[in-house]
């Protein structure tokens, strides 16, 4: 089952992280609401679905990825 990574747009509740990841099937409906404290979230990206991949370099840097290209030998490198 895919993770997908939520993040609360508004307030966060007093027990809740800013971001949190959830199981849920391919068929289940986009969460708008934490399912603990029931404030507004909207999804970021799915880890499965190779999204990091799909975003922009400078996207990426801002969400603490660092891009990795694989060069000769297996050897992965910083792009
Ligand atoms: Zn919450």
């Amino acid at each position: 089952m895919p993770i997908y990574e939520y993040r609360h747009t508004k307030e966060v509740g007093e027990t809740c992280e800013e971001t949190f990841e959830i199981f849920q099937k391919m068929s289940d409906d986009t969460l708008k609401k934490c399912t603990v404290c029931g404030k507004p979230v909207e999804k970021i990206l799915s880890r499965f679905s190779g999204g990091a991949d799909k975003l922009a370099p400078s996207r990426l840097k801002e969400l603490g990825f660092t891009k990795l290209v694989k060069r000769d030998k297996g050897v992965y490198e910083k792009e």
